[in-house]
This record gives structure tokens, C-alpha cells and sequence, in this order.
């Protein structure tokens, strides 16, 4: 090491992380991995004159399994002995990045075949015998939408003394899809990713369900129709009145409700870098079509979304007016969370801070 390296990276190391570690990386962020920077450090600013550092940088970062950065710097000093200078952050510096420029993931999910195996409604109103649930009532989803079916549900369980308990324990039972708890574990712990579920069934089943699933603390929110119990029977609302879209319900409209999502963290500094979006059904297709080129859309095979996505990716699907609508996302195809888990792994995992 020469006298003028050595006299750099003491100025790096004894620089106070929260001025020019800071200054410098978020330059980086801003010039998305190089560029010309000034590397200041407050301290010693305020002794010597000469302490500003010009120097382009090249940040490269490699993601662990654990989900941390890996972060190598080189700085190349223009205006000091015109020195390049490979130099590696010490490890706090390298939390700082993290921290900084860490964009967050986003992993959204549907709840009825998606998470869980089965439906969750239809589970409920499995609970009486369908000879009770009258024709009128069954045909009702069709004219007034899936809520006002299922209060109706709801009432036939609670008059033919079908108890809360009794639902309760039907909810907490259903059997998850193979690998989606672990999924979603590892996303929440060890991949950066925000969890959401965003569902057209009710926030009593869901929560009754994630609750004895031991999943709650890995979910950030719930988007669904609220519910609960009042006085022995289910009562149920719209999540949201909606006839804009045409490929969602009018109480429920996914695409809606993540935009709004993503929206609201952006206020809030949070940007997702990746939208992961799992689900099974028609109505996840209006999600879907709303990804980028960054996002995924994982798509339970032998479903009915699958043939949908299809026709998206190869051009062939036409909105309402003839329009082609495009997908922008890339796909994959699951029958499990493990393939979902494989599909989403960083490639290169070799790299452990
Ligand atoms: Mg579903
Ligand atoms: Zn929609």
C-alpha cells in the first residue's frame, strides 16, 4: 500500500458513517452504481482544506440468500496522487448501504388456492347441506356480487345452527398449499420482501386461518372484505365499491388495491424494486397485467389464470375494446411454494458478507 492509499482509507474509515458514507453511497444509488462523486468528511473538513475527495465510483453489489448486500467499492481518485484505489467498505459502512439503498420487494397473495388449498367460502358453505341453500340465493352472486352471496350463505349457516366455533375450527384446519408457509417465511425473513394477501374472501376466515398457521407477524396487511361475528353470524361488507375494471369484481378490484398499496409506500420512501404476485384465479389476472419488467407474476398451474397469463405473454389476449394487452412481467408456473422459493432465489448465492 502506498502513502496515498493509506492516507485515503483512513479518511474513509475514521469518516463519520452518517456524513460521507452516506453522501457517497447515496450518490451511487443516484447514479445507479457509478459516477462522479465528492467524497467529503465533515470532521476533518473542518481542520484541513484538502480533504475532499473527487473520485469516480463503482459500486457492485451481490445479494446473499440472506438477503444482504454484498458491497464492493472502487474508487478511482482523481484529484489526490491520482491514485486508483480498490478499496472495500468496512462492514459498517456496509450496513449503512444496506440500509440506504436496500430497495424493498413486494410479495402479494391471493388467499383461496393460493395460500390455503382450497376455498375458503365454499368450505364454509359446505358446512350445510347444499339443498338448503335455495336457487335464488345461489344465482344471487351473478346479479349482486360475491358479498351479498355469501351474507346470504352466512345466514342459511347461522339458522341451520352452524356455530362460530365450529367455522372457526373449519378455518384454522384447511390445509395450506405445499411450501407456501415456507415461502412466505423465507421471503418475509431472509429475502426482504414485504408480504401482502389481497383476497376476495373475508378478513375473519383469513386471519382466523394465518393466526393458527402461526403466519400473522409475516404479513404486513390484509386487503379483503371485512367480517365478523356478531351475535353468532358472519357478517360481511364489500372491500370497496368499484365498476371501473371490468376484470374484477365490484367489491374487490386486486389491481386497484396494489397500486394504492405501492402508492401509499412510495409517500412513505419505500420502494419495491420487485412486485412478486401468486395467485390462481381470474380475478388475479387484473393485478398482473398492472407488472413491470421487473416484477413476476407466479401463476398456479392447471388453474384458470394460467391460460389467461398465456395468451397475455404471447400477445393474444384483447381487453374489453379489442385492444391487445401485453405482459410485461416475467412468469412462473407453480404447483408448489418450493418452485416459487426456486424460481425467486438470487442466482449467484456465493456471496456471504
Ligand atoms: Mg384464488
Ligand atoms: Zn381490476
Amino acid at each position: 500500500m502506498t502513502a496515498g492509499e493509506k492516507v485515503i482509507e483512513d479518511k474513509v474509515k475514521t469518516s463519520p458513517e452518517k456524513s460521507s458514507i452516506t453522501n457517497l453511497l447515496d450518490t451511487v444509488k443516484e447514479e445507479t452504481g457509478s459516477g462522479k462523486v465528492l467524497v467529503h468528511n465533515k470532521k476533518v473538513e473542518e481542520q484541513e482544506t484538502d480533504t475532499k475527495l473527487e473520485a469516480k465510483i463503482t459500486a457492485k453489489t451481490t445479494e446473499t440468500p440472506k438477503g444482504v448486500v454484498r458491497l464492493e467499492l472502487s474508487l478511482n481518485i482523481l484529484d489526490i496522487n491520482k491514485i486508483d484505489l480498490e478499496y472495500s467498505v468496512s462492514k459498517k459502512a456496509r450496513k449503512n448501504y444496506f440500509i440506504l439503498t436496500m430497495a424493498k420487494k413486494l410479495a402479494v397473495f391471493d388467499f383461496d388456492h393460493t395460500i390455503i388449498n382450497d376455498n375458503s367460502d365454499i368450505m364454509a358453505m359446505n358446512m350445510v347441506d347444499r339443498k338448503y341453500i335455495p336457487k335464488e340465493v345461489k344465482d344471487l352472486h351473478k346479479t349482486d356480487g360475491w358479498t351479498v352471496f355469501m351474507q346470504k350463505v352466512f345466514e342459511i349457516l347461522y339458522q341451520n345452527n352452524v356455530k362460530e366455533d365450529a367455522v372457526n375450527q373449519l378455518m384454522m384446519n384447511l390445509p395450506a398449499v405445499a411450501g407456501m408457509t415456507e415461502l412466505i417465511k423465507e421471503l418475509k425473513q431472509n429475502y426482504n420482501y414485504d408480504v401482502i394477501v389481497i383476497s376476495d374472501s373475508n378478513s375473519h376466515f383469513i386471519r382466523t386461518w394465518l393466526g393458527a398457521n402461526d403466519l400473522s407477524k409475516y404479513i404486513s396487511e390484509v386487503f379483503t372484505n371485512p367480517a365478523k361475528f356478531e351475535n353468532g353470524m358472519l357478517k360481511i361488507q364489500m372491500y370497496h365499491f368499484q365498476e371501473n375494471c371490468k376484470l374484477s369484481t365490484k367489491n374487490l378490484c386486486k389491481g386497484q388495491v396494489l397500486e394504492e398499496f405501492v402508492d401509499n409506500k412510495k409517500k412513505q420512501d419505500i420502494y419495491y424494486e420487485k412486485v412478486v404476485y401468486c395467485g390462481d384465479g381470474l380475478h388475479d389476472f387484473c393485478p398482473i397485467l398492472k407488472l413491470s419488467e421487473n416484477d413476476v407474476a407466479c401463476v398456479r398451474d392447471k388453474y384458470k389464470l394460467l391460460d389467461l397469463v398465456m395468451k397475455a405473454q404471447n400477445g393474444q389476449y384483447l381487453d374489453e375494446d379489442g385492444v391487445v394487452k401485453n405482459l410485461k412481467c416475467d412468469v412462473c408456473v407453480w404447483n408448489t411454494g418450493y418452485d416459487i422459493l426456486d424460481f425467486l432465489k438470487p442466482k449467484n448465492d456465493d456471496c456471504v458478507v
